[in-house]
């Protein structure tokens, strides 16, 4: 039973506020979706929209999102290099070797990190960071090996093994993969940021003053935000819009299930938290 009061919102996009359609690249808002976040802000509650993907920095989804009517405030979409970068930032690192495309190093800049890319000539650094990328070779795989081997700490936004592509196809989670050879070259494990970690929903706290205990996480998959909503003690709630059905949820032990799913957001405003 979660007693807490609902103070603040966390959504996951795709599958929860909306689906891309790959082709043109815009979203399409899921039902209820829109509403949902009208109802937030009129209850004057903060919503986070946090997203799993590195593909794009923070900034490429407020238009995307807007255009399909879903607004969100500045500084309330949240990616794994985002919040990678502000907690790398906090931990007092100053220069980072990224491997990783722009949604990774957008993020790292704008907290004021040093991006260093993954060249023989590279710098000595102290950490490294792995994001998304198709865009790598032996030499920068070897590079990242080698300043791990000269006592970098490796992080990863997310070590996903795969994720979700157009027609269900599986696509590949790169910085999972890489992570995975890079633990195999070295022995060190590399520390992650994104789902299911809980290191976003403290950031999130950060930004909006209240305390995960009194979030809602929304979201369309149980491994990943309703497993970081659990842990961090929030109250989640699933929608079946996306990658698994009321069965899927029900599947996972109780402490660890989403405590009530909806078949889409347009039954949020229902939630008895919601009631006048
Ligand atoms: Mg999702």
């Amino acid at each position: 039973m979660h007693t807490h009061p609902i103070r603040a919102l966390v959504f996951d996009i795709d599958g929860t506020l909306a689906l891309m359609d790959k082709e043109t690249h815009s979203y399409t808002a899921l039902p209820g979706a829109r509403e949902a976040l009208a109802l937030c802000r009129e209850r004057g509650l903060p919503a986070v929209a946090y997203t799993n993907g590195t593909f794009f920095p923070p900034a490429h989804y407020y238009p995307l999102l807007a255009d399909a009517g879903l607004v969100l405030e500045p500084g309330h979409i949240l990616t794994p290099a985002a919040v990678a970068a502000r907690a790398l930032k906090d931990m007092g690192y100053q220069r980072v070797m990224v491997m990783g495309a722009e949604g990774t190093q957008a993020p790292m800049r704008e907290v004021g990190i040093e991006v260093i890319a993954p060249s023989k000539d590279a710098p000595k650094v102290d950490a490294v960071l792995l994001g998304w990328t198709r865009d790598f070779d032996a030499e920068q795989l070897e590079t990242v090996v080698q300043a791990v081997w000269d006592g970098a700490r490796p992080f990863a936004g997310s070590v996903a093994p795969f994720f979700a592509g157009a027609g269900g196809k599986k696509l590949l989670g790169i910085s999972g993969a890489v992570a995975a050879a890079l633990t195999n070259a070295t022995g060190v494990e590399v520390t992650v940021f994104g789902k299911p970690e809980t290191k976003g929903l403290a950031q999130v706290a950060q930004i909006t003053g209240v305390r995960p205990e009194e979030m809602m996480i929304v979201g369309d998959d149980p491994k990943l935000e309703i497993r970081m909503g659990r842990k961090a003690g929030a109250f989640c709630v699933g929608v079946t819009t996306g990658v698994v059905d009321a069965k899927g949820f029900a599947s996972f032990p109780e402490d660890q299930r989403a405590q009530l799913v909806l078949p889409s957001l347009r039954a949020f405003s229902d939630l008895a938290c919601f009631a006048d």
